[in-house]
């Protein structure tokens, strides 16, 4: 079988099974220290019955780059 890079696929929620999960790609806000951050147009996985979002590896860097926690662990590792 050949493996797709690239190709992330969910089909069902992790969290409750249903099957209409699907991708979705919107403005995504999270806090840090009481501060908010935006990733905009972030695609990622949202399930309407209960609400679980699930996020693709490109997904996860989006948000790491945009977080200022991760942002700080990084200065932090060049200062080292
Ligand atoms: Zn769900």
């Amino acid at each position: 079988m050949p493996q797709r890079k690239g190709a992330f696929r969910i089909s069902a929620c992790p969290a409750c099974g249903s099957a209409g999960i699907r991708a979705v790609q919107e403005d995504w806000s999270g806090s840090y220290e009481g501060k908010r951050y935006v990733v905009r147009n972030l695609r990622h996985f949202h399930c309407p019955q209960c609400g679980e979002k699930v996020y693709d590896p490109s997904a996860m860097r989006q948000i790491q780059a945009a977080s200022p926690a991760f942002a700080k662990l990084q200065r932090a590792r060049k200062t080292a």
